[in-house]
């Protein structure tokens, strides 16, 4: 039997394997078998059209989905997480470090690596936040600032991916009826017909060229809504070596979700 690990987070993989994982909700009982010991960060997903069992790592929540073809007994399929028991503990012990939002830790932000420094005041009113050219200043009067710090960073993620998708479609000649930031899990960004482009906010720590790739793609797609030899020309034009950014995306892009907390 085959293991496969497939990036669960870029979009052509998304198209492809479409949406027919269900997560068994069952987790107390495990189906009488001790799944847990194997590994806690397994989860049990059922497939309506998976012909055979896989072992999937979601980089993001930091899960193993054991994917269980829909007639498969849950024995076998105990059998096979046990065999591949080693390979689950690897994957997970290999994922890239977190970074949580606290004092000390350094943030690659806009390109640039900066370290969060963290002034408590209780007397303070309010959290104020500062990017500097080394530093995420930020003066607050919460003991834990992290939320504060996530939502200064979508803001800054949401300006950036504006001005830079309109810098584009103003070069294309395209109009942008919307530019959204969300915190998606299955793809970097998106583009519908009617010209809304939504990204990811976590693009705010990819380096300049993955960022300008993605921005790119997601412009280019107001022109063609495929991924034919005209729509990459049009990608190139809006990005002259996006071949760079592309790749960089595809080896590294799960290694963004290792900022803040994990929401599984
Ligand atoms: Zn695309």
């Amino acid at each position: 039997m085959k293991k496969r690990v497939k990036p669960l987070n870029s979009e052509r993989t998304r198209a492809r394997s479409g949406r027919d994982l269900f997560t068994l909700e069952e987790e107390s009982g495990w189906y009488g078998l001790p799944f847990s010991d194997i590994s806690p960060r397994l989860k049990l997903s059922v497939s309506e059209r998976a012909k055979r069992m896989a072992l999937r790592l979601d980089p993001r929540s930091r899960l193993v989905h054991l994917v269980i073809p829909k007639r498969a007994s849950m024995r076998t399929a105990y059998l096979f997480a046990e065999q591949n028991k080693e390979w689950i503990r690897e994957k997970l012990r290999d994922l890239p470090k977190q970074v949580p939002f606290k004092n000390g830790e350094v943030l690659p932000i806009l390109g640039r690596d900066r370290t969060i420094i963290v002034c408590y005041n209780p007397a303070l009113k309010t959290t104020e936040i500062t990017l500097k050219k080394d530093e995420l200043i930020v003066l607050t009067n919460k003991a834990d600032p992290s939320v504060r710090i996530r939502r200064f960073l979508i803001d800054l993620a949401r300006e950036k991916l504006t001005e830079m998708a309109l810098e584009k479609a103003a070069l294309l000649r395209r109009r942008i009826m919307e530019v959204q930031v969300k915190d998606t899990r299955s793809r970097w960004g998106s583009c519908t017909e009617d010209g809304r482009i939504s990204f990811s906010w976590r693009l705010i720590f990819a380096p300049a060229k993955a960022f300008d790739y993605v921005v790119a793609h997601e412009v280019a797609h107001l022109c063609h809504m495929d991924h034919s030899d005209n729509f990459w020309r049009v990608c190139e034009r809006a990005s002259r070596d996006y071949e760079e950014g592309k790749s960089w995306m595809a080896l590294n892009g799960h290694a963004l979700m290792r900022f803040g907390n994990i929401t599984s």
